[in-house]
Order: C-alpha cells, then sequence, then structure tokens
C-alpha cells in the first residue's frame, strides 16, 4: 500500500488553493460566485515580456541553462540590488527560493521564526526541510507586525532563521526603516539568526518600503532577500524568482536547487531579463491602479457593522478582523464563516486561519473593479443578516 513520507505529515494542498477550486466547482455548476481569493495580478504578462521569450525560444536558449541562473539575468539582478553576480540565485519562482534556503541549512529541530499572520506556505517549507516553524503572533493592535520585545523573547539556541515579509501577504503591512533597524539591533546580539526578506511585493506598496539588505547592513552577512517577477511584473505562470544573499549561503542553496530542478526555464529568464531591463513606468501604473482598489476596498469594509480593518500599506490584500460576523452569526470559527458566505451569498473569501490568524478573512483586490464591487456588495447584505 501507498506510504507517505513522515516529512510530509500534517503538509496538504493549501486551504487558498481548496477554496478556489470549490468556487470553480460552484461556477461549472452554474451558480453565481464571486472569488477574491487568489493572490494573482489581473492584468496580463506585459507584450514586450512576452516577446523576449518568443525571441529566445527562436534563437535556440532551449538547452540546459546554468545551475544558478544565465549570467544575463544574475547580472541584471545584481546591478539593481547593488551586489555581486555570485550573490544570486535564480529558481524556479519565489516559492523555491524559500525551499531552497531550508533545505540549504535547517536540521532536524531547528528553529524558523515566523510573524503570524504569515503566507501559508512559510510553515509547510520549514516542516519539508525539517525544521520546526515557531509562530509569533503579532495582532492588528501592532500593526501585524513583530516588535523587537517580541522577538528577543522568542529566540533561542536552536533559531536559524527569522522570516519577515514586507509588504505583507496576508496584511500588507509595510516595516518602515526604524522599525526594521529596531528588529536588526536585536538581532545584533544573536549571530546564529539569519534573516530571509521575502520582499516580491516590494513593487506593490503604497508606502515607503525599503528593503532590508538598505535598511540593515550590519545584517549583510546573514540576510537572503527573496524576489522575483510573479507579482510585479504579472507573470506567476512563468515561475521565476530569485535569492540575493551571502555567496556560501548561495552556492548551498545552489547545490540544493542542482538536485531538484537544474535551474529555471531558460525561457523565463530571458522574459524576466526583458521585465527587469525594459520600461518599468508599468510598476507605477499599476501601483496607481491597485491604490484606488485599496482604497475601495477599505471605504468599503469600514461601513459594514462587525468588520474592522487596518488599511494595508502595500501588496493586494486586506485582511480584516470579522469576530464580529462570527459571533453575530454563531459559527464555530472564520473557516465555518467562509463556508457559509460561500454556499448563502456565493462569495469566496480565504479564512484568517490558513495565515496563522483565525479571526479574520483575507480578501484579494487583484480582480477587476467590477467583481471587487460586487464581493463588497455580497459582504454586506451577508453582515446584515447575520447582525
Ligand atoms: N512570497 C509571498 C509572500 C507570496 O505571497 C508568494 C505568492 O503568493 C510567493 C512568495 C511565491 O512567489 P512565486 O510565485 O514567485 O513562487
Amino acid at each position: 500500500p501507498f506510504r507517505r513520507a513522515e516529512r510530509l505529515a500534517g503538509i496538504e494542498i493549501s486551504e487558498i488553493v481548496q477554496l478556489s477550486e470549490r468556487a470553480a466547482e460552484l461556477r461549472r455548476a452554474g451558480q453565481d460566485v464571486v472569488a477574491l481569493t487568489t493572490g494573482e495580478p489581473d492584468f496580463p504578462t506585459p507584450p514586450h515580456v512576452v516577446a523576449a521569450a518568443h525571441a529566445a525560444a527562436e534563437a535556440g536558449q532551449t538547452r540546459y541553462p546554468p545551475t544558478a541562473g544565465t549570467p544575463e539575468l544574475r547580472a541584471a539582478i545584481a546591478r539593481q540590488a547593488g551586489a555581486e553576480a555570485a550573490e544570486v540565485l535564480v529558481s524556479t519562482g519565489a516559492k523555491q527560493v524559500l525551499a531552497n534556503a531550508m533545505l540549504a541549512t535547517l536540521d532536524p529541530g531547528d528553529e524558523v521564526l515566523i510573524p503570524a499572520p504569515f503566507w501559508t506556505s512559510y510553515g509547510d517549507i520549514v516542516a519539508l526541510a525539517g525544521g520546526r516553524p515557531v509562530r509569533l503572533p503579532c495582532p492588528a493592535a501592532d500593526g501585524f507586525k513583530l516588535r523587537p520585545e517580541a522577538l528577543a523573547a522568542a529566540i533561542t539556541p536552536r533559531t536559524r532563521w527569522l522570516m519577515l515579509n514586507s509588504p505583507s501577504n496576508p496584511t500588507g503591512a509595510v516595516y518602515g526603516p526604524g522599525e526594521l533597524a529596531a528588529l536588526a539591533a536585536v538581532l545584533a546580539d544573536h549571530p546564529q539568526v539569519w534573516v530571509l526578506s521575502d520582499e516580491i511585493y516590494s513593487h506593490l506598496a503604497y508606502v515607503p518600503a525599503p528593503s532590508l539588505r538598505d535598511a540593515a547592513p550590519g545584517l549583510a552577512e546573514r540576510t537572503l532577500v527573496v524576489d522575483g517577477v510573479s507579482k510585479a511584473f504579472a507573470m506567476t505562470g512563468w515561475r521565476l524568482g530569485w535569492g540575493i544573499g551571502p555567496r556560501a549561503l548561495i552556492g548551498a542553496m545552489a547545490a540544493v536547487q542542482g538536485q531538484v530542478t537544474s535551474g529555471a526555464c531558460s525561457i523565463s529568464q530571458a522574459a524576466a531579463l526583458a521585465a527587469l531591463t525594459g520600461p518599468q513606468e508599468l510598476l507605477a501604473d499599476r501601483r496607481a491602479a491597485f491604490r484606488a482598489r485599496r482604497d475601495r476596498v477599505c471605504a468599503a469594509l469600514a461601513a459594514i457593522p462587525g468588520i474592522s480593518c487596518v488599511p494595508p500599506d502595500g501588496a493586494f490584500y486586506a485582511f480584516p478582523d470579522v469576530t464580529g460576523l462570527i459571533l453575530g452569526g454563531g459559527f464555530a470559527d472564520d473557516a465555518a464563516l467562509c463556508r457559509w458566505l460561500l454556499d448563502e451569498v456565493g462569495l469566496a473569501l480565504v479564512p484568517g486561519r490558513a495565515f496563522g490568524m483565525p479571526g479574520h478573512v483575507r480578501l484579494s483586490f487583484a480582480y477587476a473593479e467590477r467583481e471587487i464591487d460586487d464581493a463588497l456588495d455580497r459582504l454586506a447584505t451577508a453582515a446584515a443578516r447575520l447582525a
């Protein structure tokens, strides 16, 4: 009989994927469903990027790429970040950068500090690599951000990494330079702790969002910045991301990658090079569009009794507190509320528990305004029924 490896214990398909699939299923069955579940820009990959991919394929860039990435793309990433090419590893999405880093560094029982709410995959990737994810609750009252005292209290001799994600999925929280410096000051006393700074939403910040490399240069020797083209250039399907960090770490991660994928798709690398070196105005245009949607969502949420929301400073998610609706409807938890919303008003949202913070829901505004308005109308109708 089939037997799963022990390392897969507790690791399932993410609740986000499950919900999106259930919404699609209901739609196929003819039901009127609107879903704000996916974290994927609703605009297409820019045409000049697609053209560069065509050209690369035509020009025969169809052979195994170098494991760590093409020299051109590594150089372009390094230039942008003020790093050396040898400090850059190109991978199959930002997700593989995270997996490479954890597989390359964690021994059984090593601890990774993960501020909650967090992107759903962080804990599972750590667990898959044999580490122990340690959740640090960061409530709305703290703007969903890790406080230096909480960081200091959580560090043990087994702590290997702190994971930061600014702008954050799911809260949109952005750490300012002072906040990053305060966390860095705590880490100065704990040289065994490295920092993984996931900056994949840095192009979508509505307030200044410094990179950890700039805000905490003293940590450079133990910082891994994770970034990619998925969100900024609407290239989620191309599976292309990168890590920037010290050479020894990058080398270890490349060793993992060499045995897992042999390196990222050559065509996608050519496309990413065109994205990074081509016109950048589209980033500002998209940011303005997302900011307008953010304002629209926040205004609508503020008008719904039983819901309160910390306005997101970046990314394309809102993470409102819905305890009022959970209590009003007598639901067991946020997941039960989300099931009810889907069945009763045809609205798919992701429960906060998927991000390590129950009592909330995540609502993605990477959708057309028409869909966002429809979803918020449904939420208001639901709230009125639950009051
Ligand atoms: N990091 C965060 C915080 C994300 O939200 C996502 C995607 O949802 C990723 C990383 C994964 O990015 P990629 O598609 O490049 O693997």
